[in-house]
């Protein structure tokens, strides 16, 4: 059955939805986007999400087609429409069709596209077994807090983690401390029980997930440290995780050759995860 995808204010069949190839998101990577989870028909933390949207386009003096409560009803209504149980709402804003040219046009009008997934989040293999993660370097542009389309060399690292038979890639700068995972938050769970991850800069993206996970961490009386590590640091931790909206808290098991704490899912990862799932589910 095909999907119904929204384009510019209308809801239609995906074969049906088209875009300029003149639209400068298709030309320059001049979009923003989010990813929002679903469980139980329900949407996760869309507040956060819209926040980041609008933020992505502040900083790109990019103007939204319509205001953030007239997304977040074209969001719901599309779930609707797809019957989603289970799975995520990809949604992008994009300067719009114009003559190629760097330069912004006078007069964008910005094209609004969102489509569904539906995905099984919650039994999800990856997170019984945890995952392997290669390092590479961090070869992406400096501003990585704007949620851009831009997202080739992400694609690339994760052809590499592929291709070193890893699920994931964490990416490196200049400095050799870890940045993010491809697309999602890297944290480390030092010997001494400290939760570690990057403190938030134009290094990474601010990932909503990380932002939750560091509130619940903070109300279970888990210690947390906002600074870089190394992979040196990370192959000596006792425990390692990912976070994402569709991942929620992911374990990492592997990190290149060295296996953290007993190479299987960390307890205290498990116990965010669940937490985290559980204050999903209570979504209103
Ligand atoms: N970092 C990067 C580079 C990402 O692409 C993502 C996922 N979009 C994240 C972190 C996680 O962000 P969130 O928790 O908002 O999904």
């Amino acid at each position: 059955m095909s999907r119904i995808v929204y384009v510019n204010g209308e809801y239609l069949p995906e074969e049906k939805a088209k875009i300029s190839v003149f639209d400068r998101g298709f030309l320059f990577s001049d979009g923003v986007y989010e990813v929002i989870s679903v469980l139980n028909g329900k949407l996760i933390d869309t507040r956060g999400h819209m926040l980041r949207l609008n933020r992505s386009l502040g900083e790109l003096d990019m103007a939204a087609p319509c205001s953030a409560v007239e997304i977040e009803s074209i969001v719901k209504k599309l779930v609707a429409e797809n019957s989603v149980e289970q799975g995520l709402v990809y949604l992008q804003i994009t300067r719009g069709a114009a003559d190629r040219d760097f330069f912004y046009p006078e007069n964008p009008s910005p094209t609004l596209v969102m489509f569904t997934q539906s995905k099984n989040l919650l039994d999800d293999p990856n997170a019984e077994q945890g995952i392997d993660v290669i390092t590479v370097p961090d070869l992406r542009w400096q501003r990585r807090d704007i949620k851009s389309v831009g997202l080739l060399y992400p694609c690339m690292a994760k052809m590499e983690a592929k291709m070193a038979g890893a699920k994931d890639a964490w990416m490196l700068d200049a400095d050799g401390y870890v940045t993010e995972g491809t697309s999602n938050n890297a944290w480390i769970i030092t010997q001494e029980g400290t939760i570690v991850t990057r403190q938030l800069s134009n290094d990474i993206l601010h990932g909503i997930t990380r932002k939750a996970v560091m509130a619940l961490a903070g109300e279970n009386d888990f210690s947390v440290e906002q600074r870089p590590f190394t992979p040196a640091e990370a192959y000596e931790a006792a425990e390692a995780f990912v976070t994402s909206a569709t991942t929620f808290v992911m374990p990492v098991v592997k990190i290149d050759a060295a296996a953290i704490g007993n190479g299987l899912p960390g307890e205290m990862t498990g116990k965010l995860r669940e937490i985290y799932i559980d204050m999903a589910l209570r979504t209103e």
